[in-house]
């Protein structure tokens, strides 16, 4: 079963998931059929700078650094020593295939809140790519924009799901954790542990905001729907 965007999921689902025994690296390219799986984290010690487009509806994610270089003084390489592409080099070379066959590359994206605790950010199209300065050296950044696609709906034969683009409005990974936190990582209707979701107080369409944490709060799986039902009317 596929997640929701913005659900709130454990590590283990995760793995399972994507059918993994662990998920350890933060890039991992194509790692199933049909897309690649990014992990980040907005941590204050997170080792990227990952951020989220003003309109919520795209991610800036950092390529990654070359093995052992804790100190971030080396370009970031999409090769390594051995010729062989990095995990930088292999998201390049789908993003220039791309511009020939028109299939932008696919990317699912998760967020970790605390250990053991993890949120799906949703599925992405891998659009571009930059090589930039960044802390006196020169850093990959990819860009990946939020489909309106069901990776799963869209999987099955005959079968397209298009997913409401308001649910699908990124929160500030800071945002996150600091509702998780306020909330004591339960349903505010019930207390339920099980099953969370960030939920905007105030839909972005009426107005509402997906930066400040007072528009943010956590509801279980029933009492999002039931909150989701209710607006359509
Ligand atoms: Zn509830």
């Amino acid at each position: 079963m596929a997640f929701d965007v913005n659900q709130i999921i454990s590590y283990r689902e995760m793995c399972n998931e994507e059918a993994q025994e662990q998920l350890q690296r933060g890039m991992n390219f194509e790692i199933r059929p049909g897309y690649s799986v990014v992990l980040m984290s907005v941590k204050p010690n997170a080792p990227y700078a990952d951020r989220i487009s003003d309109d919520g509806l795209a991610i800036y994610y950092e390529g990654h650094d070359a093995p052992g270089d804790k100190n971030k003084q080396l370009d970031q390489p999409a090769s390594n020593p051995s010729g062989t592409l990095t995990q930088n080099g292999q998201f390049i070379k789908a993003i220039k295939l791309a511009k020939k066959t028109g299939a932008l590359p696919l990317v699912k994206v998760y967020e970790k809140l605390q250990i053991g605790i993890w949120t799906y950010r949703g599925l992405f199209e891998i659009t571009s790519f930059q090589f930039i300065e960044r802390g006196g050296r020169r850093v990959y950044e990819f860009e990946f924009r939020i489909t309106e696609q069901d990776l799963e709906a869209a999987a099955r034969q005959g079968e397209f799901r298009q997913i409401d683009i308001e649910q699908t409005r990124q929160i500030p990974g800071k945002v996150k954790i600091a509702v998780f936190k306020r909330d004591h990582g339960q349903c505010v209707m019930c207390g339920s542990a099980d099953n969370l979701h960030f939920d905007h107080l105030l839909p972005y369409s009426k107005g509402g905001t997906s930066l400040k944490e007072e528009n943010i709060q956590l509801l279980c799986a029933r009492h999002n729907l039931q909150k989701s039902a209710k607006l359509d009317f």
